[in-house]
């Protein structure tokens, strides 16, 4: 299977998250919700060390995470979860951008579909969204912007900083879908005002089918969201189902590790990064970074060879390296990247194109033989 690049898609689970989850698969019964009996008293102390952990790394009180399936779980009900209030305000403009990750994009498409009024703002060729086209669309009548901190397919990072230092000062709800920059851009996401953030465990070394919305309260208030799903009141009703104790703790202890430990995993991403980019410069091959570089995190690049088919290339080199050609939420149905469309590529060039993306396991003397091994595929395609 060769080395495994697609930590985008899903980052491998740390062998430390895994012994905290055996453990309290092991050592404990119960729901964490039940008021009746000791085990689940223990079980709910799980739960909310676990939200401290989750907390502490986004410097946020812990009564502002509320747990959830995932990243689109979160995105739905900050969206969706508005309704109500939009209906209170008259506020019925969502802005958004063009490069969000399906989860966002097709959640604002069903509110169009509802009455709503959407704006789409596209990047550059550079991959960023311009905050000033983003602000330019706000108005009294809009409810909530919408924007990712750094996209899935390219890497490229968002100036939401500066979004949200505007929108902050207005009445304008402001979500951040923070799934592909948590636990890695620590500093930077702490400092964003933001009225609702999503993220999911599994894209920094969690447990798959957990993940968090963050509600910012204001004057002690919780954003206007209301919940999409009914049946309890487990995260204050936000988000009611039974807690997966076990997933809580691997992605509470997820947190801890990436707070402590996010400066060396970028000094090790920054050394991949630049190992991709030398071997890709000595290879001999025509290629291009699909948006710039200088504004790309340290874990990712999209990269164009061209004139070499990237479903030809990765198929080819499968037993080399294990990459995608987009986002795994569209990889089964293969159509050209709607995030490179909106960048301005050819559907040439979006066909030449590949996604690399690595992390903390990723060893720099098995990428440096993989890579060179995909690069020798990607040759003889040319020559
Ligand atoms: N948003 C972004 C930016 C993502 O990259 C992903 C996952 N690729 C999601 C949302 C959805 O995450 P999940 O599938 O864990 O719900």
């Amino acid at each position: 299977m060769g080395i495994y690049l697609d930590y985008n898609a899903s980052a491998p689970i740390d062998s430390r998250v895994v012994d905290v989850m055996m453990n309290v698969y092991k050592n404990n019964i119960g729901n964490a919700d039940s008021r009746t009996h000791d085990y689940g008293e223990h079980t709910r102390i799980i739960v909310e060390h676990a939200r401290t952990q989750v907390a502490k790394l986004l410097d946020v009180p812990s009564e502002d995470v509320f747990f959830t399936s995932g990243a689109t779980e979160s995105n739905n009900i900050a969206i969706q979860g508005l309704k109500e209030y939009a209906d209170e305000t008259g506020r019925n403009h969502i802005i958004t951008t063009a490069i969000e990750h399906k989860a966002i994009l097709e959640t604002v498409k069903y509110m169009e579909k509802s009455g709503y009024s959407v704006s789409y703002v596209a990047p550059g060729c550079s991959g960023e969204i311009d905050a000033g086209q983003v602000l330019g669309l706000a108005s009294d009548n809009t409810l909530v912007v919408s924007m990712m901190h750094v996209n899935n397919e390219t890497g490229i990072i968002q100036p939401v900083k500066n979004v949200g230092d505007v929108l902050s000062k207005k009445e304008i709800l402001f979500h951040v879908d923070a799934t592909q920059s948590c636990g890695k851009l620590v500093d930077e996401l702490q400092s964003i005002p933001y009225d609702m953030m999503s993220f999911s465990a599994h894209k920094l070394y969690g447990p798959q089918g957990i993940g968090a919305l963050i509600l910012r309260r204001k004057n002690y208030k919780l954003p206007p969201v209301q919940p999409v799903l009914y049946g309890g009141q487990q995260e204050r009703g936000i988000r009611p189902g039974t807690v997966p104790v076990a997933l809580a703790a691997g992605f509470g202890k997820a947190c801890e590790i990436a707070l402590e430990e996010y400066k060396k995993d970028e000094c090790n991403n920054l050394k991949i990064q630049k190992l991709i980019l030398d071997m890709l410069k000595q290879s001999g091959l025509n290629y291009r970074i699909n948006g710039d570089p200088q504004k790309c995190i340290s874990s990712t690049l999209n990269i164009r060879l061209e004139g070499i088919s990237s479903e030809a290339l990765m198929l080819a080199s499968k037993k080399y390296c294990g990459i995608s050609n987009g986002s795994a939420c569209t990889s089964n149905s293969y159509a050209p990247s709607y995030v490179l469309s909106a960048m301005g590529l050819s559907e040439d060039e979006i066909d030449q194109s590949i996604r690399l993306s690595w992390g903390r396991n990723t060893d720099l003397e098995e990428l440096r033989v993989n890579f060179k091994e995909l690069l020798d595929v990607a040759g003889e395609f040319i020559f």
